[in-house]
């Protein structure tokens, strides 16, 4: 925002209609101009009434993105399409939402759907079966669920129950996920796999699980985690199973080509595990030495990089094998990509490929890399989560406010006795033409800041200085407006609609409910959950309710998969919400997300579409109050309460507030805390 004077932006707290003076007036002043053209953010160009849903889904993406799940139906609203007990049934966001207000839980919600859950544990099994099939492999496969993608009771319990049949079964990084993993793994089909470091009471409980008849595999990170492993296992007297983590040198694209190559933080170099692998002889345990296990990063975008590393994982699988090692599992890790801008790109958002093509060529490189060595078909283990889970929850959220950019009516003539910055600026816009755009745009900056100078010398009055400054917002939107008339925009001016885009306020926090989109620029589709029947005409970027200038969404699945910096949103209506969606957030977002500004967490509900095509509404989970938010912050809520009552009575008693007004005040800090965190209604 740095061209914009601060002091001219004007929130419009539930905005007018496109039919309000102000709007009217700008088209009027752009039908008056040489070189003809509506503002690119009013309603011109395409007539309302030709607007057609199918215009909707392409500006959102939603073809690229929504899979076979998201769509827009007929009456213009965002509907999910869902597997049920009886066929496909489609569901209108809105009713969910309808049926949310009947139930008092306000927004922001986010929404888990749990037949898409189900849906993408059948698929990733019955893909992989099916490849297997096709191939002729003749090993097995088994998905794990890394916990940590999401490790909601709700969403861990639900892949449980749908992946029974498949022997899906769950990876845990760390004590508390095994605890889950245990009680969560539906039947002694499926695996438990162990990554991460492992201390003593990490082991037994892995241990312990292979008592009760599980198998519970310890993926080795370090040399020193192996000693404790023989140790603990010869103390219990049961046999563990052991994988290995090793580092490949296949280096991937993307944003977590980190956790690839030599300096990858994850795993055994090769000589920690030859060194491994005589420990195990040594002790007399090579035989628990049954898998090779690495991680190449989430979200790999390239099918190639998957193959390569692939390749090379299989050689370490065939040496381990030559070597005396009984193996028998070969575990890929996760890293199958979810995309996100619909591009079907090696893009970081995106990926080049699809759930078939993966099975396809995993299956088919294990294959041929085995055969070549005479080596008998591994079972196959992935363990992807994003994928699992990224479609199933939908974060949503109710507009509270706009700003825009817009300038004031501007004055037909020049006000006599203007100051001379303000008469500079005011045949600057009069003189506006087409070929000379940067010209005038270079001279609108350089008297707005000749205005500002005058202004901080005492030469003009505050008015004057307003009245300058809008000149310049008028001058710089009309030239944005011109600009897709140009065969060529000059590069200074293609970020002009970036900082002319309105800010709608969500209510949400992004450190809480959307953090990738904070802390690694992670692009999540967003769109409005209805009126898109009708043509947005604002370009916009989102604002959430946090006082921090990070706290915003400025990156959006657009049309075609390209990732635009604006969405186009509709001017709000006074007295009726505004709703968006932001879609995809399944995976990862929700425990990564933290308390900024105190902010808890949003209201949680899981639903799920019955055969005739209702929604049940599963379970809602309220968010977090404000009592507890304080509390996570050490602060005890009864405490704070009660410092309240004695500061009121101190001034009952100083006779400056009466008791009323002390048991209204009271009532009102009591009610506050165990009141709701973001905006209510
Ligand atoms: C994070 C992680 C996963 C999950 O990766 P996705 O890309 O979400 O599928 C799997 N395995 C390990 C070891 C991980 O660290």
């Amino acid at each position: 925002m740095s061209i914009l004077p601060t002091n001219v932006s004007r929130p419009s707290i539930a905005a007018s209609d496109a039919s309000s003076p102000a709007e009217e007036k700008a088209l009027e002043e752009n039908q008056q101009l040489p070189c003809e053209s509506g503002p690119v953010d009013s309603p011109s160009g395409v007539a309302a009434s030709s607007w057609t849903i199918e215009q909707a889904r392409e500006l959102y993406g939603v073809r690229g993105w929504g899979e076979q799940y998201f769509d827009i139906n007929d009456e213009g609203n965002v509907a999910f399409t869902a597997p049920t007990e009886s066929g496909f049934k489609t569901v209108s966001m809105m009713d969910v939402i309808d049926g949310l207000h009947q139930r008092d839980l306000q927004m922001p919600v986010m929404l888990r759907i749990e037949n898409l859950i189900e849906d993408r544990v059948r698929q990733l099994n019955s893909s992989f079966r099916s490849a297997i099939y096709n191939a002729r492999y003749r090993g097995d496969f088994r998905a794990v669920f890394p916990i940590k993608v999401n490790q909601q009771h709700h969403v861990v319990d639900s892949i449980s129950r749908s992946g029974r049949s498949y022997g899906h079964g769950m990876e845990a990084g760390s004590k508390a996920e095994l605890l889950v993993a245990i009680v969560s793994v539906p039947s002694a089909e499926s695996l438990i796999v162990c990554n991460g470091y492992k201390d003593e009471e990490f082991i037994d409980l892995g241990l312990q699980a292979c008592r009760l008849g599980y198998k519970c595999f310890f993926v080795l990170e370090t040399q020193q985690e192996l000693e404790l492993i023989i140790r603990r296992s010869k103390h219990f007297g049961v046999k563990p199973y052991i994988g290995a983590r090793v580092k490949l040198a296949t280096k991937v694209e993307g944003h977590w080509a980190g956790d690839s190559g030599d300096r990858s933080l994850f795993g055994l170099t090769t000589v920690e595990l030859i060194t491994a692998v005589d420990t195990l002889k040594s002790a007399g345990m090579i035989d628990c030495f049954q898998m090779l296990h690495y991680h190449l990063g989430s979200q790999v975008t390239n099918i190639l990089n998957i193959r390569d590393g692939l390749k090379e994982a299989c050689r370490f699988y065939i040496g381990l094998v030559e070597d005396g090692a009984p193996m028998g599992y070969l575990d890929l890790g996760g890293g199958l990509a979810v995309d996100y801008a619909g591009a079907a790109s090696t893009e970081s958002h995106s990926r080049n490929y699809d759930l078939d093509e993966y099975c396809f060529d995993v299956v088919e490189t294990i294959m041929n890399s085995m055969d070549a060595k005479n080596v008998a078909h591994p079972t196959i283990v992935t363990e992807s989560g994003r994928w699992t889970v990224a479609p199933m929850s939908v974060l949503m959220f109710n507009v509270l406010a706009v700003t825009n950019f817009d300038p004031e009516p501007v004055p037909e003539s020049l006000p006599v006795g203007s100051c001379e910055g303000v008469a500079n600026l005011f045949s600057t816009l009069e003189k506006l033409q087409l070929d000379r755009l940067q010209e005038n745009y270079n001279d609108a900056i350089y008297y707005r800041d000749q205005l500002r100078d005058s202004f901080r010398a005492g030469a003009i009055t505050l008015r004057e200085r307003a009245l300058g400054e809008n000149l310049y917002l008028a001058i710089v939107n009309r030239i944005n407006s011109m600009l897709p008339q140009l065969r060529r925009v000059p590069a200074e001016l293609e970020s002009l609609s970036l900082s002319l885009s309105d800010i709608y306020y969500g209510n949400f926090s992004v450190f809480q409910s959307l953090p990738d989109a904070w802390a690694i620029e992670q692009v999540f589709p967003v769109m409005p959950l209805h009126r898109l029947e009708e043509k947005p005409t604002r370009k916009s970027i989102i604002a959430d309710l946090t006082c921090d200038c990070d706290g915003k969404l400025d990156r959006f699945s657009g049309p075609d998969g390209e990732v635009v910096r604006t969405l186009d949103l509709h001017l709000i209506r006074k007295d009726e919400p505004y709703y968006l969606g932001v879609f995809l957030v399944g995976a990862y977002q929700e425990t990564l997300g933290d308390l900024h500004n105190l902010f808890g967490d949003n209201n949680v509900a899981s639903i799920r579409v019955a055969g005739d095509g209702s929604i049940v509404f599963v379970e809602e989970v309220p968010g977090d109050t404000i009592a507890d938010v304080l509390s996570y912050v050490e602060y005890e809520p009864p405490a704070l309460l009660a410092r309240f009552r004695s500061m009121a009575e101190d001034a009952v008693r100083q006779k400056t507030i009466t008791v009323e007004a002390r048991q209204q005040m009271v009532r009102l800090f009591r009610n506050s805390l165990q009141g709701f965190t973001y905006f209510e209604e």
